[in-house]
């Protein structure tokens, strides 16, 4: 159902004046175009890139061929990679939005060799909602909505038992069951993004998932593991598809930090990301007994309102 009022050109005039710290030229400079999926009211998911200068057309246009191939052979196996940057999953969190069209600027001015793939409105429902609301229109919690394994069973479970049935976290009826999961879920098929970026607010923390050591911190917020839920997309990409997902938890929902600790925070994951990764040291193997506690606790993890 499209909801009365929004149109295909639904885009910076209609939601720049919600975000903080967002000045209309930041959003059109942003060149956000409809990414082909829609959410349930109709909006037009937006979706930006940033690529790296075409060094290959240079190459061939400056370069003998054997100059060529030198060149090639010195750029670093890493530096060749695609990076999926997603913000407001929930539409409460404006700041996580402004973030990422500061740092898609960032990405334009200078995108080195990274394919940088922008979606920085993912919830348009509910930042449109009145009030603006975590949740999209169906009311579902979108960073529940994903394909992790058992989600039937342990989605609902978590709901019910730790969440105590939290409206605001309300997994959904099935996986995917909302066009917005689902368009993250098909662009990260489509895109396969060697990393994938969450903003999120307004817990002030940094958190983790994937199989490689992470980034010990963004600006001033710190890496804090804070679990694994069924359904979300640091658990379906990072644990369960092997994708790094570094998830930024703003300290504020409502206020971007100062410009220059944006530009820090940017920064650092420019570092992270240029240098090559490093795989996590595997865990010592568990006795038998050990090891079905830890499943078992992994099933049913502990209950945390702080969660993104
Ligand atoms: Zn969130």
């Amino acid at each position: 159902m499209v909801a009365s009022g929004v149109d295909a050109d639904w885009g910076c005039s209609d939601f720049d004046a919600k975000l903080p710290n967002v000045k209309r030229i930041l959003c059109t400079d942003a060149k956000l175009k409809p990414g082909g999926s829609y959410s349930v009211q109709g909006r037009p998911l937006l979706v930006s890139d940033s690529v790296p200068k075409p060094l290959q057309k240079q190459l061939q246009k400056q370069l003998q061929k054997q100059l060529q191939k030198q060149l090639q052979k010195q750029l670093p196996p890493h530096a060749q990679q695609r990076v999926l940057v997603i913000a407001a999953m929930h539409g409460d969190e404006f700041s996580a939005a402004s973030l990422a069209l500061h740092w898609l600027k960032q990405a334009q001015q200078a995108p080195g060799h990274t394919h940088w793939r922008f979606i920085p409105l993912l919830n348009p429902d509910g930042l449109m909602h009145k009030p603006p609301q975590r949740a999209n229109a169906h009311g579902v919690d979108l960073n529940r909505n994903f394909p992790t394994p058992d989600w039937q069973n342990l989605a609902r479970k978590y709901w019910e038992h730790d969440t105590r049935k939290d409206p605001r976290r309300w997994p959904g009826k099935a996986p995917l069951s909302e066009p917005e999961s689902t368009y993250v879920f098909n662009e990260i098929k489509s895109f396969k993004p060697n990393v994938i970026v969450s903003i999120h607010a307004p817990y002030g923390v940094l958190d983790f998932d994937g199989p490689v050591m992470p980034p010990s911190r963004l600006g001033r917020l710190y890496l804090s593991q804070v679990g694994i839920f069924p359904g979300s997309l640091g658990n379906y990409a990072g644990v369960q598809g092997g994708i790094p997902v570094v998830t930024v938890e703003l300290p504020n929902a409502r206020h971007t930090p100062p410009d220059a600790e944006m530009q820090k925070m940017w920064n650092d994951l420019r570092t992270w990301l240029d240098q090559p990764p490093v795989p996590k040291v595997a865990p010592p193997t568990l006795p038998a007994s050990a090891s079905s506690r830890a499943s078992s606790s992994a099933s049913s993890p502990t209950p945390d309102q702080r969660a993104p």
